[in-house]
């Protein structure tokens, strides 16, 4: 069993597609075993996103993810980082393939849905930084 983070994005939570998002983990056979609405602080955006701190949509990154509450999920599978990534689609909306979360409920690369971790380590890193495990059953 392998564990990743979702995080459902401000845009995305006030489209009030919430469900919508989840739905698709659960149909697709991982486990939400951990799950929380919140407000993120800007340090916390800052601290969470800091591998982007040099780039040049940092600013914007982090204004935006403040912009409105989140929904941070843990979820459990077989292969669950790979399967969240492929179901997010790819980064820019416009180049995500037909069917994805992104295709579906995001509007551009600034506004684009969903958080996936990018591999096993950091899905381990960013899980830690949100849960502890006696929050994840
Ligand atoms: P992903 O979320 O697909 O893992 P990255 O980790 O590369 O993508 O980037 C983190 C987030 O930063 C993206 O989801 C997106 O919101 C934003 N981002 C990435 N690249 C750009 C860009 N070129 N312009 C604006 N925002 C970007
Ligand atoms: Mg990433």
């Amino acid at each position: 069993m392998e564990r990743t983070l979702s995080i459902i994005k401000p845009d995305a939570v006030a489209k009030g597609v919430i469900g919508k998002i989840l739905d698709r983990f659960e149909s697709n056979g991982l486990k939400i075993v951990a799950t929380r609405k919140m407000q993120l602080s800007r340090t916390n955006a800052e601290a969470f996103y800091a591998v982007h701190a040099e780039r040049p949509f940092f600013g914007d990154l982090v204004d935006f993810m403040i912009s409105g509450p989140v929904v941070v999920t843990v979820l459990e599978g077989k292969n669950a980082m790979q399967i969240n990534r492929d179901l997010m689609g790819a980064t820019n909306p416009k180049e995500a393939e037909v069917g994805t979360i992104r295709a579906d409920f995001a509007e551009n690369i600034d506004a684009n849905a969903v958080h996936g971790s990018d591999s096993v380590e950091n899905a381990a890193i960013e899980i830690a930084f949100f849960f502890s495990e006696r929050d994840i059953s």
